[in-house]
């Protein structure tokens, strides 16, 4: 499957490195920023599937920052921990009204801190997990990279994989090509927005003889939709 990026806002190096190197081991891929500032390039940049953000920031703290990005509809839905070396309910309270879904109290295990990054991309990132998804019929499973349609096995490259697994965890939702190369390609920049009317044409025609191929729709001015209405 498609590690997820982590994206770390920690401007003390030592906790900075801890994190790195635990996110690394867990397989996820660590983008490492020391401020604010760093934090909006890299987010500029590509999308991360999940943000761990310390509290204590030079300049604009964490809060702030998990604020301005519940605010900005390309970043509302990118899941956030807090880091923090409070323990004051108050404060836990106070981080989750800013938008974070989940809160970790310096010093935590690291076992503590995987288990809580797993939660969270289960709950808000699904297609970052490797659970088995089934939705009208399709079958996908992200640990053997196989899809099957109604019984058949279906044939597909990465990208068509990516975007159906997506489309999948995503039901009903119509999606922009902007939002489509943040959410499945992880970069707006780079590619070009008719790239995607290609995967989702490719797509589409290897859902085709199982007859599933409807359930990928377009939604005229939109975007496209996973829906079997
Ligand atoms: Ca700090």
């Amino acid at each position: 499957m498609t590690s997820a990026n982590i994206l770390l806002v920690e401007d003390e190096p030592a906790i900075q490195e801890l994190l790195a190197f635990n996110v690394a081991q867990c397989g996820y891929r660590a983008i490492q920023a020391f401020d604010v500032a760093s934090a909006q390039t890299e987010i500029n940049r590509a999308l991360p599937d999940l943000i761990l953000l310390d509290w204590m920031l030079p300049g604009v703290s964490g809060v702030e920052f998990a604020q301005r990005l519940r605010a900005d509809s390309r970043t509302r839905d990118i899941p956030i921990i807090m880091l923090t070396a409070r323990t004051d309910e108050r404060d836990k309270i106070q981080g989750l009204e800013a938008g974070a879904d989940d809160y970790i109290t310096k010093p935590f295990s690291p076992r503590e801190l995987m288990a809580r990054i797993r939660a969270v991309l289960r709950r808000r990132a699904p297609q970052m997990t490797d659970d088995l998804v089934c939705a009208e019929g399709i079958e996908l499973s992200p640990t053997t990279h196989r899809v099957s349609a109604k019984g058949m096995s279906i044939e597909l490259g990465p990208t068509e994989f990516r975007l159906l697994h997506f489309f999948m965890t995503h039901a009903e939702r119509v999606y922009s090509r902007t939002q489509l190369l943040d959410q499945v390609w992880g970069d707006h920049v780079f590619v070009e927005e008719r790239t995607i009317d290609v995967h989702i044409r490719r797509l589409r025609q290897a859902l085709e003889p199982s007859s599933t191929d409807n359930l990928i729709q377009t939604v005229r001015g939109s975007g496209y939709r996973f829906s079997k209405e």
